[in-house]
């Protein structure tokens, strides 16, 4: 592992934050505005956030395309929800509405809903059709990071 720092883009203000690697960014501020830079919960974006972030971001992100209509995405919303809030130490959750945000989710190829994408280290690492849950959702992100239990939560599997 690099052990660089992340460029972090903060939502609030359009800062971009050099957090060192090895920091959880439950604790990182942004240094212009102090706007906490982890989303424990997922974020809904704009397009151009979202074309913000993959421009400029280097840090763990992943963004979950949806749809209002679809029905495997509204099952997996708070599987995801919950993921975000057990993961959001080191990846940051968004989520992009497909239907309110046609010219982003057609830039990103999607071919159906929903579709999970992650970035790390400034390139697209994962693109993932179709609804997961509950630890094989989990799962499925700590590998596409490359994360590590190192939380002290205790789960069964
Ligand atoms: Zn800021």
């Amino acid at each position: 592992m690099a052990d660089d720092d992340r460029k972090i883009l903060c939502l609030a203000c359009g800062a971009l934050n050099r957090v060192p690697a090895a920091r959880a960014l439950s604790t990182a501020k942004c240094g212009r505005c102090a706007a906490g830079l982890a989303t424990p919960e997922p974020v809904a974006l704009t397009g151009e956030q979202l074309a913000a972030l993959v421009a400029k971001d280097t840090g763990a992100f992943v963004l979950d395309v949806w749809a209002p209509w679809c029905g495997p995405c509204r099952m997996m919303a708070p599987h995801y929800t919950s993921a975000a809030f057990n993961l959001s130490s080191r990846v940051r959750f968004f989520k992009l509405d497909s239907e309110q945000n046609q010219a982003a989710a057609t830039h990103l190829q999607i071919r159906g809903v929903p579709t999970l994408i992650g970035w790390s280290g400034g390139r697209q690492v994962a693109n993932q059709p179709g609804a997961q849950t509950g630890p094989a959702l989990e799962a499925w992100i700590r590998n596409v990071f490359s994360l590590t239990e190192t939380h002290n939560r205790s789960h069964t599997e």
